[in-house]
């Protein structure tokens, strides 16, 4: 396996004049995209309500979607959480830095538009060196969603980001493409058994490794408590569908203008376009390729797009997951 999940990138130099830059524009109340090593992110000042506003009007993210605050770790956390249980030190302990978020009861410092009027916090540390360097250098957590307009395809590399806000933000930081590329787990640990509310870069057989069983969240249509958890998620512009295998197309069909997905091997029918996940069947290289790979898809001249699911077990439960958020707002 190439890392593991908890690994930060290798080959990402910080540019600390970019760092200072991002930090004096955070304590404006503006914000700035940074990477991470799930996904690109819009990062502003977590205790500074209008930096919040800022980036639900960047985003154009509905006020009940509540952010992820990014800390540098266990102390971090204490900042903005009112107290930690158990298992979620345990988690924390063993996943960050890394791509696992952590749901724990709010302290009164965190303003209710971080986390929507909910009792409780979204917490992360990131392992990126460059998200690292920026909160450490800010000395306080940054609010931080993926760097796309709400509902739209995740960004993995600066360039993306570019291309996804543009002008909306004055500074873009630059750190490669995200080793992780999916979000992060999300983990309820304020009941009595760990809640998955999203599948995600930390896969859940650790987890459960850690605390024990877990119990999952089922995505619906609309629900305030973890709106992340809304169906259409992740989607592109085209018309997507989902099959569990080459298997299913049909020999004799013409695909010349579908792209086609591939998880790990190509077909043997001809597609417009044909994008393979991992070569070899790697789920974390699927998953670091997923979002890059479907915006391509999306980018291309193809009418629509063929996806094959991955097996659903480590980090191909995070890739079904948007794969089937991505495809229920077409249906
Ligand atoms: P992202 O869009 O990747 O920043 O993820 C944010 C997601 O975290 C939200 O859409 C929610 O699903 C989840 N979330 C954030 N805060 C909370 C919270 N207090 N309780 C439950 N879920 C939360
Ligand atoms: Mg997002």
């Amino acid at each position: 396996m190439e890392h593991s999940s908890n690994n930060p990138p290798r080959d990402v130099q910080v540019d600390n004049a970019a760092i200072e830059k991002a930090v004096a524009l955070l304590r404006e109340g503006n914000v700035v995209a940074m990477p991470t090593e799930t996904v690109y992110g819009l990062a502003g000042d977590g205790f500074n309500p209008r930096a919040l506003a800022r980036i639900f009007e960047v985003k154009q993210r509905p006020l009940f979607d509540p952010l992820i605050l990014h800390v540098t770790g266990i102390e971090g956390a204490f900042a903005v959480a009112e107290s930690i249980s158990a298992p979620a030190r345990k988690l924390a302990e063993k996943f960050w830095p890394g791509p696992l978020t952590l749901i724990l009861p709010k302290n009164d410092r965190v303003p209710e538009l971080a986390t929507s009027g909910l009792p409780s916090v979204a917490v992360r540390a990131p392992s990126h060196p460059v998200a690292r360097a920026l909160i450490e250098a800010f000395g306080g957590p940054i609010a931080a969603p993926s760097a796309n307009r709400f509902g739209r395809i995740s960004p993995t590399t600066a360039e993306a980001v570019r291309k996804e806000l543009g002008d909306a933000v004055p500074l873009i930081l630059e750190g490669g493409a995200c080793c992780v590329g999916v979000e992060s787990t999300i983990v309820d640990c304020s009941a009595q058994r760990p809640l998955i509310l999203r599948a995600g870069g930390a896969p859940v057989e650790e987890i459960e490794a850690i605390v024990g069983p877990v119990d999952h969240a089922t995505p619906v249509s609309s629900k305030p408590l973890a709106p992340g958890h809304l169906e259409h998620h992740y989607a592109p512009g085209k018309t997507l569908r989902l099959v569990d295998s080459l298997e299913q197309l049909n020999p004799a069909g013409d695909y010349a203008d579908a792209g086609l997905l591939a998880f790990d091997r190509l077909p043997e029918v001809r597609f417009g376009k044909v994008l393979l996940l991992s070569s070899t069947g790697d789920l974390r290289e699927a998953a670091a390729h997923y979002f890059a790979m479907m915006r391509e898809l999306d980018e291309s001249s193809v009418r629509q797009i063929i996806a094959v699911r991955p097996p659903k077990t480590g980090l191909g439960l995070a890739i079904n997951e948007r794969l089937g958020r991505a495809q229920s707002k077409r249906s």
